[in-house]
């Protein structure tokens, strides 16, 4: 049988990158999936396919997460997995050309947004496993290597990932006495919406080679092997594996 057939499984950030071939994969893996995204983005999510609806939606903004979690579980009666994979950079600006407000912004989205995901889907996963319609939640997010190092994307984006990578920890503590899991994964570099003017930057001088050169396998990742590892903890097969971060870099950060 399929690997997540007859699970509930939200995902924000659908719209593209790593949330997006995530949500295909779990899709393709049996479950019945709520892709989240804001704004344009949205749009994209609507194509995806059949057992995946499209929701428009800030996943920083805590009434939007509390209503979206509440309808979920309105719509489908149960809650299996919520991957809080909605994230933005901070691009190449560093701390003498980042805003107070730059700030607010970077850590709203990707490490409020997550704190969110934790905390009403926590809350609600709780409630089902209690009331026996499941035995088990899982709960992902999307930290970064640049949340265990000083890494791409800026200050603000490196604290929040490293903020992340602290947060699934409390997270593991609080819910681990409901079954439910909460693990981040740290992607290295993908290319993705995210990482689009790095490589547009690289090839306009040809010179695509460098992405390879920071990194042990030669090479950067794409989409569908940091989807491979959401898969992983969306699953029971990580059924002893909580509080963790894992690391899907190619080996960058360990070079
Ligand atoms: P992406 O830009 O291709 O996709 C991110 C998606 O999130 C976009 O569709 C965007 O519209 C959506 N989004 C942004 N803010 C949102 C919000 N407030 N609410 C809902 N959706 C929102 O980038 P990606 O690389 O796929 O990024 C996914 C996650 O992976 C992010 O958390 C990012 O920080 C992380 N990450 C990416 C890389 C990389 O190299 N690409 C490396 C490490 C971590």
């Amino acid at each position: 049988g399929k690997e997540l057939a007859g699970k509930v499984a939200i995902v924000t950030g659908a719209g593209s990158g790593i949330g997006r071939a995530t949500a295909l994969l779990f899709a393709a893996n049996g479950a019945r999936v709520i892709a989240v995204d804001v704004g344009n983005s949205a749009n994209e999510t609507a194509t995806l396919g059949e057992n995946i609806s499209a929701v428009q939606a800030d996943a920083g903004d805590e009434v939007a997460m509390a209503a979206l979690i509440d309808g979920v579980v309105k719509a489908h009666g149960r809650l299996d997995i919520v991957y809080a994979n909605a994230g933005i950079s901070g691009g190449f600006a560093g701390i003498f050309d980042q805003t107070a407000d730059d700030w607010h912004e970077i850590l709203r989205v990707n490490l409020i947004g997550p704190f969110l995901a934790i905390k009403y889907a926590g809350k609600a996963m709780a409630g089902l496993i209690e009331s026996g319609v499941q035995d088990a939640g899982s709960i992902i997010a999307t930290a970064s290597v640049a949340g265990l190092r000083s890494g791409a994307g800026g200050p603000a984006y490196s604290a929040s990932k490293a903020g992340v990578i602290n947060l699934v920890r409390i997270g593991a503590q609080q819910l681990a006495g409901s079954n439910i899991r909460v693990n981040a994964i740290c992607p290295g570099l993908i290319e993705t919406g995210m990482t689009q003017p790095i490589y547009d930057h690289v090839r306009a001088a040809g010179k695509e080679q460098r992405i390879g050169q920071l990194n042990p396998l030669r090479r950067g990742g794409v989409p569908s092997e940091i989807a491979e590892a959401a898969l992983f903890l969306a699953s029971k097969r990580s059924s002893y594996v909580n509080g963790h971060a894992l690391v899907v870099d190619g080996g960058l950060s360990s070079s």
